[in-house]
């Protein structure tokens, strides 16, 4: 038998969250590996490098905060950066900490196997190498696990396609050709508004549409970087005490206590300005009262009205599924007026749903749509689906995807009963999930790490959670969604957007400060909810 290499850690995943993970590590003394499929760090931003991939969140709120040195030397260009800049910060940071003589890239985990007589989890990738560690940690995303529409014919496509997030390294030439988007989530908007400015004809392909709000990107002025640099600790202070780790907190006032023209100029200052203020920032009530609701959503409506010139195309541009706010926000710029131009053709498909991808096209009724290019940006298996991806056994070899098939349960969304050991960074029902997600990667990781500092020093071998625990933390989860209009939604946010997956909740709704404060309890009372022997 060939020699098992063995470490104190396997870390999968070379993203943010684990490119931190393993900076941390090193700084407890213990060894460390990390598997990254790709051939380089960055995680989401080195997979989505599709044309016009950015930022939602302000730039200067989303890098990491833990080093002074890295906040000083870096500078951000854009208020909303792109993806070729944040894959050079992100390349930038790993260089800087010298992380990549422990990661190890084009390597796939394949399965991981907790060893119960050893307490030692083994993992093998794709190939056939295999580890060993004392502690897994999972640093895969929650929006990696990429899914392509079930449609006939799909390999049958002469041209060239691609999902968005496995967008080619190559320069893609899209200019003057017949393009096809499918797909109208936050990433098919960027793409979308993208492509209309070069492409010879756009078509787009919309199941239910989404509602947009603009972004406001600019350029960062020197004078801006000076003030963003001397803000910094503000920045994340404000961040810190936010319900999603972003610039932007809800108001509390009640909606109905502020007097209408007062409310329409709050929503037209917020629409106006930079990000998500318009959805985070707003009223707490349009996310809990259907009457708020419906009035942020008719000024939402208004200004599609307002932007679109032909009407029948506002009204198929106007969500009439969900309220504004209840799914993600796609955050566009000039989105809305792409499609009053020459190139672009907009397609309902709840009227006629695609038949088949031909090889020359899009087939729909009668009408084949002919098209060079077909990109689809039809979203991931979110939260869970990258965990599904790897075949996970725990004690006694229980399979992670069996515990999960009615929906996942977890400890802080960090750790699962029968799984010793092993640490999830933004796992299921972790506050990281609805976040803006560098800044709680942050908690999550100093989090575990001061786990397996304080197990070093008491010299313990094993940490895991309890079923009580578990059960408590899930149905706590499924508490804090109560009330939300989230929740009766068709979207990621619930699993819905997955054929065949059991509907939901996989996200944590309570708000970063207080996912941060039971952290905090937790250890305070000396890990409440964990065994450790
Ligand atoms: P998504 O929000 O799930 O959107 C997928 C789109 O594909 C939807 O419009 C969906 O329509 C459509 N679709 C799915 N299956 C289809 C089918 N069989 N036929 C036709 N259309 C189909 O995915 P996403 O846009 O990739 O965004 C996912 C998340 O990634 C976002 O919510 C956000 O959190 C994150 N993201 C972040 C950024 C950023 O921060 N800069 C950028 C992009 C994405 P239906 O909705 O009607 O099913």
């Amino acid at each position: 038998m060939s020699k098992i290499d063995q470490f104190d850690a396997v870390v999968i995943g070379a993203g943010i969250s684990g490119m931190y993970q393993l900076h941390r590590l090193r700084g407890l003394g213990l060894s460390a590996r990390v598997f990254e499929t790709g051939d380089g760090v960055g995680g989401t931003w080195y997979w989505n490098r599709y044309p016009g991939a950015r930022f939602d969140s302000e730039s200067y709120s989303y890098g990491y905060s833990f080093s002074k040195e890295i906040l000083d030397e870096w500078n951000w260009t854009e208020h909303f950066s792109p993806q070729p800049e944040n894959e050079r910060y992100l390349n930038f940071v790993a260089d800087k900490l010298d992380l990549k003589k422990d990661i190890q890239f084009n390597s796939k985990v394949v399965a991981a196997r907790y060893l119960d007589e050893q307490n030692l989890w083994e993992v093998e990738l794709e190939g056939g190498q295999r580890v060993r560690a004392r502690f897994l940690i999972t640093a895969i995303g929650i929006l990696s696990a990429h899914q392509f529409p079930r449609i006939e014919g799909m390999d049958s496509f002469k041209g060239q396609s691609w999902h968005t997030a496995r967008w080619p390294k190559e320069p893609v030439d899209l200019r003057g050709k017949r393009v096809g988007v499918i797909g109208t989530g936050a990433t098919g908007v960027q793409v979308i508004q993208e492509v209309a400015k070069i492409a010879g004809q756009l078509t787009v392909f919309q199941l239910d549409p989404n509602w947009c709000s603009p972004l406001n990107n600019s350029a960062i002025t020197e004078a801006e970087q000076k003030e963003i640099h001397a803000s910094y600790p503000a920045i994340f202070e404000t961040c810190k005490k936010s319900f999603g780790g972003f610039m932007h907190d809800f108001d509390q006032r009640p909606f109905f206590d502020v007097p209408e023209a007062e409310r329409e100029a709050f929503f037209e200052r917020q629409y106006q300005g930079r990000g998500f203020g318009i959805w985070l920032g707003n009223f707490m009530d349009t996310l809990t009262d259907p009457r708020a609701n419906a009035a942020i959503s008719a000024f939402m409506a208004r200004k599609i009205r307002a932007r679109v010139k032909d009407p029948k195309v506002a009204e198929m541009l106007i969500p009439k599924d969900h309220g504004f706010g209840t799914k993600r926000v796609p955050m566009e710029t000039r989105y809305y007026e792409v499609y009053n131009q020459d190139n672009v053709t907009l397609v309902d498909l709840n009227t006629t749903p695609i038949e088949r991808v031909t090889p020359q096209g899009i087939q729909i009724g009668d009408k084949e749509h002919a098209l060079d290019y077909i990109i689809y940006a039809t979203g991931f298996d979110a939260v869970t689906g990258a965990f599904k991806r790897i075949d996970i056994q725990g004690k006694g070899g229980t399979k992670l995807a069996d515990k999960w098939k009615d929906g996942p349960e977890t400890y802080l969304g960090m750790q699962v009963a029968g799984f010793p050991n092993m640490f999830m960074l933004v796992g299921p029902h972790n506050g990281a999930t609805f976040c803006n997600i560098p800044r709680c990667i942050e908690q999550n990781v100093e989090w575990v790490s001061d786990c397996i500092a304080h197990m070093q020093k008491q010299d313990l071998q094993r940490i895991e959670t309890t079923e009580t625990a578990e059960a408590a933390w899930t149905n706590h989860v499924y508490e804090t969604t109560q009330g939300l209009l989230f929740s009766g939604v068709r979207s990621w946010f619930v699993g819905s957007n997955t054929p065949g997956k059991k509907a939901t909740f996989l996200v944590y709704a309570g708000g970063s400060p207080a996912y941060r404060q039971k952290c905090e309890e937790v250890v305070a009372k000396g890990y409440e909810g964990f065994v450790m022997s």
